[in-house]
């Protein structure tokens, strides 16, 4: 242990990135990982015996959760592709939606498969999101505050409340705010973005 200056448990993206700027600041540091490959939620897995070429991420797949700044502050060589369409929300019977850039595209299809209501409530949830974004982006790369100091001191004054209750309360009543019609819709929303994250889903864990 005295050859270390520096413990970290858990090579996850988070670990990763203060095991390097800690290493470049001249700490000596070591990382210790359960799993026998680092990574955690970020990494991508060839879990099919019988498929080998087919590659899955384990957890994160879109980059949420690493600003830019970050990565040049890294100076690391992140490859990444764009995906587009992005989101397939399948349903039983035969209806679908394929999210992707084309905002027309999205909007035909939605108001076909759920009708116009669902669609001026996907607005109103997208527009109070970019508004989140634009608001917050600046704290991640600033010293962690709670949710509440977030909120008061990046989140424009309208919509303080609504962050506080998306981070704390439950996303099943932050989306009645929105005047969803489609259950199937608030579903998708719920559990792909609601509910993702390592402590919520457990931990995954590396290929038998
Ligand atoms: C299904 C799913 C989808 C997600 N999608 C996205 C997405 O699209 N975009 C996005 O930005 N984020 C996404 N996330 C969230 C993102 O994966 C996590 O926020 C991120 O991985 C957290 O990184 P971390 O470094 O804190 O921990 P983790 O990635 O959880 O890594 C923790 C590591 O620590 C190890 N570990 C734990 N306990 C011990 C111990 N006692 N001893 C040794 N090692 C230990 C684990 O094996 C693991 O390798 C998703 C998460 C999940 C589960």
């Amino acid at each position: 242990m005295s050859t270390h200056d520096v413990l970290i448990v858990g090579s996850g993206h988070n670990a990763l990135v203060c095991a390097l700027l800690l290493a470049r600041s001249g700490q000596r540091v070591h990382v210790l990982e359960r799993a026998d490959v680092i990574g955690g939620a970020t990494r991508s897995e060839r879990p099919f015996r019988r498929a080998p070429e087919v590659q899955c991420s384990t957890g994160a797949y879109l980059l949420g959760l690493m600003p830019p700044e970050l990565v040049t502050k890294l100076d690391v060589d992140l490859p990444l592709i764009r995906r587009d369409p992005h989101y397939f929300l399948p349903t039983t019977e035969g209806r679908y939606l394929l999210f992707g850039s084309d905002r027309d595209a999205l909007r035909r299809q939605m108001i076909d498969a759920f009708g116009e209501a669902d669609w001026e409530a996907d607005q109103r949830l997208q527009a109070e999101l970019d508004a989140f974004r634009e608001d917050v982006g600046p704290a991640w790369m600033a010293p962690a505050l709670s949710v509440e100091e977030t909120a008061e001191r990046h989140v424009r004054p309208a919509l303080r409340q609504a962050f506080v209750d998306l981070c704390r309360g439950s996303i099943g009543d932050y989306l009645e705010r929105f005047g969803f019609e489609s259950d199937l819709l608030k579903a998708m929303y719920a559990v792909t973005d609601g509910f993702t994250g390592s402590t919520g889903t457990g931990t995954p864990r590396a290929p038998a």
